[in-house]
Parts: structure tokens; sequence; C-alpha cells
């Protein structure tokens, strides 16, 4: 086992990617009971502003520990819970669980919460968040939500209606995992996006002295400076990455270099650190 192991991420990525149908039926039959078990749980990563480095917000990102199959990628059962519609359960979930959470941090630290195209077409998906917000007391100001380009690919009306709902109740919405998508920049020029975050690819292609990916990070910042939104770094890994970020004038960065994501106590730990952090440097 030790030994297939180690034939690569490769090997074992696309299996699982493309998972049979057999496999596909047991990881839906347990995840449909996954909430109600407690097998779900979230961790968070922090989001540093590019200069200060001081902690801005954590993104909530979803763990699914399954006594049948294991801890599971969200990149493997996101997907899946998005072709059988209990994302929305699960994303209702996620954005209560993680409003709750937030309203133990300082009040100048955000929640970033992902949602997927599929949450944002239910006709009630404004009023989950309404609830989510009114049960644990956090200010709308504090909730970002995270959309990815593919929200336009389909129903795109009935997407940007629900991102206008939320954004009225004061919460702000982030572009994820820009430039990966295949849909085109129009949306830019019809919705107020608070942040644009540039995918990990790029950040690595040009960590990798790619000049394309270079290219691409200077043009997305300067587009997202001349349209007032501001831009975040995603998977920054070393000290080198971070200077380069910075360099090409990202406003924010996050990545392993500042932190995995982590459980919710050691979360607490990193805020309660941050403002005695912040005092010893004078700032
Ligand atoms: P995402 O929203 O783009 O989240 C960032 C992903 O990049 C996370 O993967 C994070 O662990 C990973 N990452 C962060 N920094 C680094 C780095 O420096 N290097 C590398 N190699 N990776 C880094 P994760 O947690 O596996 O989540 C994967 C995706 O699953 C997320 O991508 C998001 O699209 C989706 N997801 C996670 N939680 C939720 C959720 O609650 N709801 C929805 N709808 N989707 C979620
Ligand atoms: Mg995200
Ligand atoms: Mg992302
Ligand atoms: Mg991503």
């Amino acid at each position: 086992r030790a030994k297939d192991e180690g034939g690569g991420e490769h090997y074992r990525y696309e299996p699982a990617l493309h998972a049979s149908a057999e496999e596909r039926r047991k990881l839906e039959f347990s995840l449909r009971h996954a909430i109600e078990r407690g097998e779900l749980l979230l961790h968070y990563q922090p989001v540093v502003d590019a200069i200060g480095e001081n902690v801005l917000s954590f993104e909530a990102l979803v763990r699914w520990n399954s006594p049948e199959h294991g801890f599971v990628s969200p990149v493997k059962f996101i997907p899946l819970a998005e072709d059988t519609r209990l994302i929305v359960p699960i994303g209702q979930w996620v954005m209560e669980q993680a409003c709750t959470e937030a309203t133990n941090w300082p009040a100048h630290i955000r929640i970033a919460v992902n949602v997927s195209g599929e949450q944002l077409i239910e006709p009630d998906f404004a009023s989950t968040v309404v609830r989510a917000l009114a049960k644990s007391g956090l200010e709308a100001s504090r909730l970002e939500i995270e959309v990815t380009e593919s929200i336009f690919l389909r129903d795109a009306d009935v997407a940007r209606a629900a991102l206008e709902e939320i954004m009225a109740l004061g919460c702000s919405v982030a572009l994820d995992d820009f430039g990966t998508g295949y849909s085109s920049l129009g949306y830019l020029r019809k919705l107020r996006f608070s942040t644009i975050k540039v995918d990990r690819s790029f950040v690595q292609g040009a960590a990798n002295a790619h000049p394309e990916s270079l290219a691409i990070i200077r043009a997305v910042v300067a587009m997202a400076d001349s349209l007032e939104m501001s831009t975040t770094a995603e998977g920054v890994e070393t000290a080198e990455e971070a200077e380069m970020i910075r360099k090409l004038g990202c406003k924010k960065i996050q990545g392993y270099y500042f932190g995995r994501p982590m459980p919710a106590a050691d979360a607490r730990k990193v805020v309660r650190r941050a403002p005695a952090l912040a005092k010893a440097v004078g700032a």
C-alpha cells in the first residue's frame, strides 16, 4: 500500500476525481447523514494583509471525517454534494457554524464562506444568510461570501440577483479562483466584488519563473485596482512568494506560508496573539 502511494499524487488523484459509480453511490449514502452524525467540521485559514502581515480574516473550509471512508477531501465531496443538492443543507450548516465561530474573534476580523452556485440559485438563499447572521449575532459586514466564476455559466441572472440581495444586507462578495473559469469578464461590470482572489496556479506559476503568470497577476491587480476591488493571492507557500506577491501589488495573501487551515481552537489562539504582536511592532 505504502509502495503504491509512492507512485505519486497524480496516480491517486485521477481515480479519486473520476470515482466509479459504485464509489460515488457509497459516498453519497454516507454524506447524506454526515451532518446529523457530526462528521463535518470547519477549519479556518488566515488571510493577512500583504504589507503588515496582520490577520484580516479567516476562510472557513469544510472537512469530512467519515467512519466509512476516512478523511474525504472537499475537492472530492463538494462536487458530489453539488450534483446531489446535498450542498444546500451542508452549505447552510457551514454558514451557521462559521458565523457563530467568528463571534469569538475580535470585531475587525472577518469570516469568508464558500458558496456554490447550487446554493445561490435556491430561492431562499438570502434568507438562510439572514438566519445565520441572526442566530449567531454576527454583523453582516463581517461576512464575506466566496463564489467562483462558474456561477455565471448557468442561471447567471438568478445568481447575480442573489448576490445583490446579500450585498444589500451588508455582506461582501469575493471572486474565488479567478482566472481558472471559462466565463467572460462582463460580470465584473455588473457586480461589485470586494475582492478578486487570484488562483493558486498563477502564484505557483510566477514562483516558478513563468513570465506569463507574472504578467497575468500584474494585469489582474491593475484591473482590480481600477475597478476599486481588492486582490488576494491564494496559495502562497514561501517567504519568497510572499515578497513577489507584495511587489506585484496584491493587497492580501493567503497560503501555507502564513498558516494552513486549522481547527477553530487554533484560530482563536492566532487572533488572541495578533493584537499583542501588532503592539510589539508598534503598529
Ligand atoms: P478554495 O475556496 O479555493 O479554498 C482554498 C483551497 O486551497 C483550500 O483547499 C486550501 O486548503 C488550499 N490552500 C490554501 N493555501 C494553500 C497553499 O499555500 N498551497 C496549497 N497547495 N493549497 C493551499 P481545501 O480546503 O481542500 O478546499 C478545496 C475547495 O473545496 C475550496 O477551494 C472550495 O472550492 C471547496 N470548499 C471547501 N469548503 C467549502 C464549503 O464550505 N462550501 C463550498 N461550497 N465549497 C467548499
Ligand atoms: Mg474559497
Ligand atoms: Mg480559491
Ligand atoms: Mg481553489
